[in-house]
């Protein structure tokens, strides 16, 4: 069983801390929940990142690749229960073509007129490029930890200089840019979180998301600890008193390890967007980056939007 210690949601948490946050997200950004319809449609790496279950290593996942069909059928369900943004995401799967995405992204704004995120990682700028004239608004690659040294350690072969540079150049092109990173993976010191807001802040990220450290049963981390929940709403109230206007989702992995309530207190400590996931369920449980993750869909969105008293409005784009 992943969740925490029973005591630990219950703990007494730093309230005046949470309630400066909520205050400062409702003062800039208002009550509105944002819904990015999550697709995953490839579990496909060439990566090999220490904590994550779809690196190249893991023999044992069974791999898949949506086809641009069901691509396109995912989006339009999203678009239909009224997500305002479709979010494509995937491994760093060579199949990605620069030439595929780009008819996928013209596919997708052209029947759904939603906007769309991309979030298939580093690449190069002529990519990039493209996916932008094709239509991509925006484009999410997580920084993970601002720590150089350790992030070295856990992306081999990459560096966190070249993650800097990608997000800077996606800037430079017009993307709205998202980032974000993980509370308690293994080798994080004190320091981390105060590296971490400042980074956000650098590259003046539109989003970021804030997630625990989930252990992952076939990856080299697979017997560490997971990141505490307490912990990651902490960092949501810090960074959003930081950077009032940003746009901070509640994570899968924070609703994963806080299955009951992770959405709702994500929501409270400052977030203001939640991802349900529309990719198809033969293969949402194949999309498994760590163990026990949670499929967040639209009624646990709403509820959890309901719950905190806030307000959802679904999108006025009808989708043909
Ligand atoms: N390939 C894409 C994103 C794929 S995974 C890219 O490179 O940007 C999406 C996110 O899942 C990662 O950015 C990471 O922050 C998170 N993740 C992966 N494994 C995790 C784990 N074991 N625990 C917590 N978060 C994890």
């Amino acid at each position: 069983m992943l969740n925490q210690p029973a005591g630990a949601l219950n703990a007494p948490g730093p309230a005046e801390l949470f309630a400066q946050a909520d205050r400062a997200r409702r003062e800039t950004i208002g009550d509105r929940v944002y819904l990015r319809g999550l697709i995953e449609f490839s579990n496909y790496c060439h990566r090999s990142c220490l904590y994550c279950g779809l690196r190249r290593e893991n023999k044992v996942l069974s791999r898949y690749r949506l086809s641009d069909q069901q691509i396109l059928a995912a989006a339009n369900a999203a678009a239909k229960a009224g997500v305002d943004t479709v979010v494509l995401q995937s491994g760093e799967d060579p199949a990605n073509t620069k030439k595929r995405i780009a008819r996928l992204v013209a596919c997708i704004k052209d029947t759904t007129g939603l906007a769309i995120t991309l979030s298939l990682g580093s690449r190069n700028t002529a990519s990039y490029r493209l996916w932008k004239e094709a239509g991509a608004d925006r484009y999410l690659i997580k920084h993970e930890t601002a720590d150089p040294e350790l992030y070295a350690k856990l992306h081999p072969g990459d560096s966190l200089q070249r993650r800097i540079d990608s997000l800077r150049r996606l800037g430079d092109l017009g993307y709205a840019v998202g980032t974000g990173f993980i509370i308690g993976v293994p080798g994080q010191n004190e320091a981390a979180l105060e590296q971490d807001i400042q980074l956000v802040r650098e590259i003046r990220a539109q989003m970021c998301g804030i997630g625990p450290f989930i252990p992952q049963q076939n990856t080299p981390l697979a017997h560490s600890p997971p990141g505490s929940v307490v912990k990651t709403l902490e960092a949501i109230a810090r960074l959003r008193i930081a950077c009032p206007h940003l746009n901070m989702p509640a994570t899968t992995a924070l609703a994963s390890l806080a299955p009951e309530k992770g959405q709702l207190l994500a929501l409270r400590a400052g977030a203001n967007v939640i991802m349900p996931n529309f990719t198809p369920s033969e293969q949402r449980s194949k999309y498994r980056i760590y163990d026990g993750k949670k499929a967040v869909n639209m009624d646990i969105a709403l509820r959890a939007i309901a719950e905190a008293g806030r307000i959802y409005q679904p999108s006025q784009v009808t989708p043909c």
